[in-house]
């Protein structure tokens, strides 16, 4: 009986791997090989890839971090050299999992119901796989290129030192481009599984952190006085709590949101209308309404969560002083010293003083110098500006996009977190944002979740998309 029940296993197994598209094969590959972050070991992701680029002509190099295991990969495949090259990075690290929670083995690969299962599927293995095949079909294909096209696999973009930041130092000239393509945007199935939008992130939002630290007597806690410290900041917490930052639209989120108007039904189409309009009434009801749903809150306002809190040191002395982080992410263009004077005003207390915080000091034991380049590397991501509309692979992704979607719209779109195109964006090179595959609600709901999954059929169309705007922009024109 076990024997027979393990032959029909293995036989469903060999059938299923059999039937797999390319795409669908490389993302289990790629989901085989374990790259939860912390620690990442990327290399081995590496290792993998080179075995797939190398033998179709790509030139290959691995970058390896002064962390062991821990690398970037770049294959790149040459044209003639008349433009400058087009790159496609994805990172090859992952978020951990609460393993318990998962259905399926998050590190197998497990195909189930169309879809292929397991963490990274979607963010952003998925992509990884999606953006490889397009690249490696280039070379099977042998198209005559007008300019390199460059595969990267990026390290540490979940967390840690040595993300692109870190590869743009040391190896610039490898991953110099005329514009790339990045995670960032979605393209979202209706209820009626039809794809209803498509946007392209063209900015992501900024990072920034206070601190708060309120003021009081130090004394024995025998002989409570008025000014506890801890009080204090309870009371400039709660003064927060019920505040909210105004809606601030960027170009890029107008259209967005007038995309949304379009592709809803009633009520949401009116609410959304009603968000673009002048009149602030009709705009903060939309707001309350539309704000239900935490990811449309965020990207229309900068943003505030505290997130780490500190008072006290000893169960008989009353603290001098009570501390608070906030974490704000933040609409292109907000400064540090704007914020600080919004929630000046928010507070009113003086005795809750209020500076900037270091964006680093979650991120483990760091020396002086790390912590000082991951806030200088916050700054530079709160200060970039977005990338044009008018730039040909934006304008090539809308058209391919609304060839392989045609019930779809297509929409610019402000990333509601940090990405690691600023390594390209800070440099003046146009960075365009997707997660190239149709995917539901639902399964937005599981990235970065448990039972993380992407449709076989959305990757393949996803493949489509990629293909042929790379065609569009690097190959050679008869
Ligand atoms: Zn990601």
């Amino acid at each position: 009986m076990l024997n027979r029940l393990a032959l029909a296993l293995a036989v469903t197994t060999l059938v299923s791997a059999a039937d797999l598209p390319p795409v669908a094969q490389l993302l289990v590959d790629v989901i085989k090989i374990d790259t939860s972050n912390p620690p990442g070991n990327e290399d081995k992701l590496a290792q993998f890839l080179k075995t797939k680029f190398a033998p179709l002509g790509f030139e290959i190099d691995i970058i390896e971090t002064p962390q062991k295991g821990k690398s970037h990969f770049i294959a790149r495949l040459r044209g003639n050299g008349s433009k400058k090259p087009v790159l496609l990075a994805a990172h090859a690290d992952v978020v951990g999992v609460e393993r318990e929670k998962w259905t399926v083995d998050p590190f197998a690969g497990v195909i189930k119901d169309g879809s292929v299962y397991g963490r990274g599927a979607i963010d952003f293995k998925g992509g990884l796989a999606v953006f490889a095949q397009a690249v490696l079909d280039l070379a099977k294909n042998k198209v005559k290129l007008d300019r390199d096209v460059i595969f990267l696999s990026e390290a540490d973009e979940e967390g840690g030192l040595y993300n692109t930041t870190w590869l743009a130092r040391v190896a610039w000239d490898k991953i110099d481009c005329e514009y790339s393509l990045n995670e960032g945007g979605w393209i979202i199935k209706g209820k009626d599984g039809k794809t209803s939008y498509v946007s392209i992130s063209t900015a992501d939002k900024g990072g920034v952190s206070l601190t708060l630290n309120a003021k009081g007597t130090s004394t024995h806690s025998s002989m409570p006085r008025p000014d506890n410290a801890i009080y204090t900041l309870a009371r400039a917490l709660a003064k927060l709590s019920s505040y909210d930052t105004k809606v601030k639209l960027t170009p890029e989120t107008r259209m967005f949101f007038s995309t949304l108007s379009d592709v809803s039904p009633e009520p949401m189409k009116t609410h959304f209308k009603n968000l673009l309009s002048d009149d602030p009434v009709k705009v903060a009801e939309a707001d309350k309404i539309i704000s239900e749903d935490t990811l449309l809150h965020a990207i229309m306002r900068n943003t505030i969560a505290p997130v780490l809190m500190s008072a006290g040191f000893r169960g008989n002395v009353i603290p001098g002083n009570a501390e608070v982080t906030l974490n704000f992410r933040t609409i292109p263009g907000t400064t540090t010293e704007e914020l600080i004077d919004e929630i000046k005003e928010v507070v009113q207390d003086p005795r809750v003083e209020i500076t900037p915080a270091s964006m680093a000091m979650t991120r483990g034991p760091m020396t002086p110098e790390q912590k000082k380049q991951m806030d200088d590397y916050a700054k530079m991501r709160a200060s970039l500006k977005p990338s044009p509309l008018d730039n040909e692979l934006y304008k090539s992704l809308v058209k391919h996009a609304l060839a392989v979607y045609p019930t779809a719209k297509v929409t610019p779109y402000l990333f509601q977190a940090g990405t690691d195109s600023s390594a390209w964006r800070s440099r003046g090179i146009p960075v365009y944002g997707i997660y190239p595959y149709p995917i539901d609600h639902e399964d937005l709901k599981r990235m970065h979740g448990n039972d993380e999954r992407v449709p076989i059929s959305s990757l393949e169309t996803g493949v489509d998309l990629i293909y042929k705007t790379l065609l569009d922009v690097a190959a050679t024109k008869k």
